[in-house]
């Protein structure tokens, strides 16, 4: 029978969440245990597709093109169950659903209402992603208890844990012990009212993980167990990371959360073993004993908001652990040199060993952004360019290499008598902006003779694309005769997947987003050639 453990968050917001959740997941996993993540969103956007990436920061894409909010990457870098479309929901998404339902007539004419209809909807996603073979279900509920919008989310799995058994739930509420340096304490008042919040709303959670900066005393634990109703053990810090996240799923498990779990769900089960985590042991130790350092500079729209570009950061320090390389990774504005005047970029991007652009969409920032991959180009900087990246890169390789000095994309410049970027024909005419995407993962065949192969080592290949524009092909010819490589296509020929420079020491453009498949314990191998060429660089130049 499928286990659920439901996790909330209190006091706070930007508790790690996703990460907690995730860190979880994968101490379960490798216990032998088959576990699904999956989270649930209060607001009322019916995905974050449309959302600017500087509210909501990046929008992660899944295999079946589903767009969703950026902790489902911490899922799939820390567990290895599939998502789904049934693994992210917002309460927009459940509304809909439930109005669909209500227009074609399936209410039977009844008043429709929060309860029961939209927590129903509720527990029947958590119910979908449930299965004979899942052993345990893990579904972190957004937001922050007391916000008005979770209300729905968490009367629906308080209905749940009646509708399966108590015995099969486990609430974690997630919570924060601030830190007073006045007097030197600990708080655990915060935590005591956020978990009263719960319990008036009829979930009594059955365990606590404690953020904290300060190691928490026997004496506090006792006090937050007693006011909170809980077992000491069930009480389980979480203290701030001091080198990397890689420390938090090391110490939850020493601190007892999973064995905790597995003695309330699965007792009787002596196949459940202790969890192998040399891997993570080792990934710390590399963190922590870097051979190499190096910087790297991510010139992109985003960069302003921390987590616009998380999965990018996230790759790249996959990357620079496998290389045993320590990061400095300098957030360039694309926006800062708009004048794309070469002296600006000279001066922000000089000493860098390595050039990232990431996606975005809009006009703002362009200019800049054709300037830095026209400097990565031309003094020999590795570069990676991703989705839009790739695209400037194409832009700029005709213009300054091509001598199509006007060349743009006409998501930019519609009038440009040298669209070397633009839109598929049939999609000029969509003006709905909701999911008119190339979404999802597609195959692409690779050129054996390219750098991409060198990566990859093999000829077919897939990964996750987000985008509206394309290369054109009628340009595809000139830009090959000026020296551009075609190093992957869809597989029947018709997409440019991957340009690469080959009179560059490594120089590649991505049509599609690598860094939603990356994990600390197996970093993308675009990512992981990228930091290796950007070592070589340094130690070139010294
Ligand atoms: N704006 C570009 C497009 O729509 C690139 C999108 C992206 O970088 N994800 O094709």
């Amino acid at each position: 029978m499928t286990k659920h453990i439901f996790i909330t968050g209190g006091v706070v917001s930007s508790l790690g969440k996703g990460l907690t959740a995730a860190a979880l997941g994968m101490l379960l996993e490798n216990r032998g245990l088959n576990v699904r993540m999956q989270k649930l969103d209060p607001y009322l956007n019916v995905d974050p597709g449309n959302m600017s990436p500087f509210q909501h920061g990046e929008v992660y894409v899944l295999d079946d093109g589903t767009e969703t909010d950026l902790d489902l990457g911490h899922y799939e870098r820390f567990t290895s169950g599939p998502l789904t479309k049934y693994s992210s929901l917002t309460c927009g998404k459940i509304y809909r659903n439930v109005l669909r339902r209500e227009r074609r007539g399936k209410y039977l004419g009844k008043t429709v209402q929060v309860v029961p209809h939209i927590t129903n909807e509720i527990k029947r996603a958590v119910r979908r992603v449930r299965s004979s073979s899942v052993d345990v279900v893990i579904t972190e509920i957004g937001g922050t208890v007391g916000d008005i919008e979770g209300l729905p989310f968490l009367e629906a799995i308080r209905q749940f844990a009646l509708d399966v058994g108590r015995q099969n739930c486990i609430f974690i509420h997630l919570t924060l012990i601030p830190y007073m340096k006045s007097s030197n304490e600990l708080k655990t008042k915060p935590t005591q009212h956020s978990v009263s919040r719960l319990r008036q709303i009829g979930i009594q959670p059955d365990m606590l993980i404690c953020r904290t900066e300060q190691p928490i005393s026997s004496n506090e634990r006792n006090k937050i167990a007693l006011y909170c109703s809980l077992r000491q053990e069930d009480v389980i810090e979480e203290k701030d990371a001091e080198f990397s996240i890689y420390e938090v799923p090391l110490a939850l498990h020493q601190n007892g959360l999973d064995r905790q779990i597995v003695n309330r769900f699965w007792k009787e089960r002596k196949d459940i073993i202790e969890p192998d985590l040399s891997a993570w042991v080792d990934i710390l130790d590399r963190v922590k004993n870097p051979q190499h350092e190096i910087t790297i500079a991510v010139v992109g729209k985003y960069v302003k908001h921390k987590d616009a570009y998380k999965s990018i950061y996230e790759s790249l320090d996959h990357a620079g652990i496998k290389n045993r390389a320590k990061l400095k990774v300098l957030r360039i504005s694309s926006d800062d040199f708009d004048d794309a005047s070469q002296e600006g970029i000279t001066r922000s991007l000089h000493g860098v060993n390595g050039i990232l652009v990431p996606g975005g969409f809009g006009d703002r920032g362009i200019e800049g952004i054709i300037a830095a991959v026209r400097f990565a180009r031309e003094n020999n900087i590795p570069f990676l360019g991703i989705c839009l990246g790739m695209q400037c890169s194409v832009i700029e390789f005709a213009r300054n290499a091509a001598g199509l000095s006007d060349a743009h994309s006409s998501e930019f410049a519609p009038d440009s008598p040298h669209p070397v970027i633009t839109l598929m024909d049939e999609q000029r005419n969509i003006t709905d902006k909701g999911g008119t995407m190339r979404l999802g993962s597609q195959p692409a065949v690779l050129n054996p003779q390219s750098w991409a192969f060198e990566c990859y080592k093999q000829e077919n290949i897939t990964e996750r694309h987000r985008h509206r524009y394309e290369f054109n092909n009628d340009y595809r010819q000139r830009l090959q005769e000026s020296g551009l490589r075609i190093a992957g296509t869809s597989p029947d020929g018709k997409l440019v997947e991957i340009v690469e420079v080959p009179e560059h020491p490594w120089f590649v453009g991505v049509q599609f987003h690598p860094e939603f498949k990356t994990k600390p314990t197996c970093p993308h191998p675009l990512f992981d050639r990228f930091i290796a060429a950007a070592v070589r660089q340094k130690n070139v130049i010294g």
